[in-house]
């Protein structure tokens, strides 16, 4: 029989393990699917782990790792897939918000031949306006860049394991699963699922946390903003040139182009161009720096029994 692992990234969760354990494995034994649980507590300082190595003791399906400091839910989730054992592999957060149903629907289309399932979002749930505009100028460009409605789209899915496998075989350390998914191809589908209310403790997301998420995702997906810095490079020069020729021609015709402000404002628009350009720039390069560091993802400092 097929088995299914059910990744969970937990920090600072211990309000949800013990009861995401329960109603997930509940959902899955009562639609009768072999599992296992892989709860990957990303540096937790409260006593998440402790209660995922109990519950372990108590229950075959449960295990865990521990990281040795918060790596960030990019590196929990690669944690959990490296760790999984399962034929296909689901990533559920561990505070409810993704509804366990819908892994056993993920299931059945995964059974019907279909090597990815998203879990795409019918609503965003409850979300402060700062954050719902953000996420919405964050996600609309990534979808023009990617072809795609990546606003719905969520860490919520299930993969076969020839696709798991196709993941932890990309040699980048600065990953955006939740693009990755789509980019590796293979056969899938989506489930559309409804975003829960947060069952306790907070979100642990704060602005700025999802400020260099944005950067860092978009950086390390795609080279767009390059080219759009040469863009920009291209229309300065369009413009350089007329305004060059219309000096030149004042300037013979002896009407030169007053202008100390014209001269201070060109000044602050290149120089602004300038700076906003390097930046890009290096967000790329400090991009490159990390890859060819070529650090590990994330460290696990403790395991449960069975992995
Ligand atoms: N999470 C994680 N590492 C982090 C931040 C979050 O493993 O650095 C986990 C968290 O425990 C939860 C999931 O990622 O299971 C989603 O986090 P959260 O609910 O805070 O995000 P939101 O649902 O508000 O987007
Ligand atoms: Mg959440």
């Amino acid at each position: 029989m097929a088995l299914m692992s059910v990744v969970i990234p937990s920090y600072n969760e211990e309000a949800n393990v013990a009861r995401a354990a329960e109603v997930i494995g509940k959902t899955l034994r009562e639609a009768g699917i072999e599992y296992e649980l892989v709860f990957v507590s990303d540096g937790s300082k409260d006593t998440t782990f402790a209660i995922v190595k109990e519950l372990s003791e108590q229950d075959v399906h449960v295990q865990g790792i521990q990281f040795s400091r918060n790596f960030g839910k990019e590196a929990a989730v690669f944690a959990g897939l490296e760790v999984a054992k399962g034929d296909c592999v689901a990533v559920i957060d561990c505070d409810l918000q993704h509804p366990p149903a819908t892994l056993v629907e993920m299931y059945k289309l995964w059974e019907e031949g279909y090597e990815v399932v998203e879990g795409i979002k019918s609503s965003r749930g409850k979300e402060s306006l700062i954050h719902k505009m953000f996420v919405g100028i964050f996600y609309g460009i990534m979808s023009k860049l990617m072809k795609l409605d990546m606003n719905a789209t969520s860490d919520f899915k299930l993969m076969d394991r020839k696709v798991v496998d196709a993941l932890l075989a990309l040699t980048e350390k600065n990953t955006f699963f939740r693009a990755l998914s789509f980019w590796v191809g293979f056969r899938s589908t989506s489930v559309s699922f409804e975003v829960q209310e947060r069952v306790a403790g907070e979100s642990k997301w704060s602005f700025m946390g999802l400020v260099k998420y944005a950067i860092s995702n978009t950086t390390s997906f795609t080279t767009v903003p390059l080219q759009f810095i040469t863009g920009i490079g291209f229309l300065s020069i369009i413009f350089s040139v007329i305004v060059g020729i219309q000096t030149l021609v004042k300037y013979f015709m002896g009407t030169a182009v007053e202008g100390f402000t014209t001269v201070i404002i060109l000044l602050l628009i290149i120089g602004g161009c300038i700076m906003v350009s390097l930046g890009i720039i290096g967000h790329y390069l400090a991009r490159i720096y990390e890859e060819v560091k070529g650090r590990p993802r994330y460290i696990i400092s403790e395991r449960t029994r069975g992995i």
